[in-house]
């Protein structure tokens, strides 16, 4: 069976839309697209021989298999201007993928949504959508075996609509996500909990420390984990 994750990344896909996963390893996302009948046509692009032959495989074993087309690459260089609707990146980091879209770009050619899942650096991926004229549509946070995700949709938009008017900065919603933070998604606390854990036990660690920059350190740290505290406390004043 699929997992929860990439059932949800699917569910954002557009029914009948020509979809292209990059990074697609077993093909599990595209194989689910085809089977439930939700894409009309999949791109399976690998980098790396493993999980293209794996993925070749997988769809082989599918009926649907004449609609998709598994090809082995960097990134969106297997894609064609005008050939999908939509493009998928899943499980890599935010950094990575803000690089294969930086790289691809004129290969969006035609492509109306994106559906990305950063397993981190959320941030750099809003970034990138605001710097390159894509919205931000929608945002979801789910659990899965003790591991947060987080999925990230955007379509053509130059407005910083999800943005306006809420009751944190521009800057701050970036890091939250201003659709998970507008429904105050319980998800939130947990995730910055760790946040807030992680920093506190590089406090710790920092506070053995005699380096002469540790105490520069430490007050940045500091003011990281107020800002965490602030978040949390509106998070919990709100459920
Ligand atoms: N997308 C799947 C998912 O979410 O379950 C697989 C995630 S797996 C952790 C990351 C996959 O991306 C690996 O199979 C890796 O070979 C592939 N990959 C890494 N960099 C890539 C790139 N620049 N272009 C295409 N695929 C890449």
């Amino acid at each position: 069976a699929i997992s929860k994750r990439l059932k949800t990344i699917a569910s954002y896909c557009p029914k009948g839309a020509r979809v292209a996963d990059i990074g697609s390893d077993h093909a599990l996302l595209a194989s689910y697209l085809l089977v439930e009948d939700i894409a009309s046509f999949v791109i399976a692009g690998e980098l790396n021989e493993g999980p293209y032959q794996a993925a070749l495989k997988q769809i082989h074993t599918l009926q649907a298999r004449d609609r998709a087309s598994v090809r082995k690459g960097d990134g969106l260089t297997v894609v064609q201007p005008g050939e999908v609707d939509a493009v998928c990146i899943a499980g890599m980091g935010g950094q990575l993928i803000v690089s294969i879209l930086e790289h691809g770009k004129e290969r969006l050619q035609g492509v109306k949504r994106l559906i990305l899942q950063p397993n981190v650096g959320e941030e750099l991926v809003r970034r990138w959508f605001i710097e390159n004229g894509w919205e931000l549509v929608a945002e979801s946070i789910l659990e899965e075996d003790g591991i947060l995700y987080e999925i990230l949709v955007a379509e053509r938009g130059e407005t910083h609509a999800p943005y306006a008017n809420k009751d944190r900065s521009m800057e701050e919603l970036l890091r939250i996500g201003p659709f998970l933070w507008e429904r105050k998604e319980p998800l939130l606390r947990e995730k910055w909990g760790h946040e807030r854990e992680k920093w506190q036990k590089v406090r710790t660690q920092l506070e053995r420390s005699d380096k002469p920059q540790a105490q520069e350190r430490i007050k940045q740290i500091e003011s990281e984990i107020d800002w965490i505290d602030g978040v949390l406390t509106c998070l919990h004043m709100d459920k």
